[in-house]
């Protein structure tokens, strides 16, 4: 059996559970811009988002009264010309996250898969990975990258097409996984 690896990119910046303090609206956008504040040799960085309805801002802290020297030049840049790299960082950093009480939305996590799937009935170990932690369930991820339902998915789980060594429901992407499509299998 051959191996096929697959990348998962993620094609844009995923959006927060908050409840807008002024309109009530249920979701914040991530602006894609960092803040930076200088004072004196001391650095505050915070990620701004805002309501995606009435556009309240949200800062979230990246890092506060940090000593400028800490950060690397190239990454202090980084921040300067808001990486979308750095920021898809610290989006999926569950410390980030728990540190500014953040909940992404996973449901509009968009992933964009750089790969191969071999065609239907050719038996492929299929390697997933990404550069992120995503915290999608890796059944979801499946049913992206075969195109077929999460209900097909879990249906060739059960008839024994396809094998996942986990729980198609709550395994989580993460930062890599694998699944097994054995000789025969239909979308
Ligand atoms: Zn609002």
């Amino acid at each position: 059996m051959h191996t096929e690896s697959i990348t998962l990119q993620v094609s844009s910046l995923p959006r927060f559970i908050k409840t807008c303090p002024r309109c009530k609206h249920p979701y914040y956008e991530n602006s894609g811009c960092f803040r930076v504040n200088a004072n004196g040799k001391r650095l505050d960085i915070w990620l701004i988002c805002r309501c995606e309805h009435c556009k309240t801002i949200w800062n979230l802290s990246v890092y506060e009264r940090i000593d400028r020297t800490k950060l690397q030049t190239e990454q202090y840049d980084a921040y300067l010309r808001n990486d979308h790299a750095l920021i898809l960082q610290h989006v999926f950093d569950p410390a980030f996250l728990q540190k500014n009480r953040a909940v992404l939305d996973c449901e509009g996590i968009a992933i964009q898969p750089v790969g191969t799937i071999p065609p239907e009935g050719t038996a492929a170990q299929i390697l997933a990975a990404s550069g992120y932690p995503l915290p999608l369930p890796a059944g979801r991820v499946i049913a992206l990258l075969l195109n077929v339902s999460l209900s097909r998915v879990r249906r060739m789980h059960s008839d024994g097409t396809l094998l996942f060594n986990g729980d198609l429901r709550t395994t989580k992407a993460a930062r890599t996984f694998s699944f097994t499509l054995l000789d025969g299998w239909k979308r």
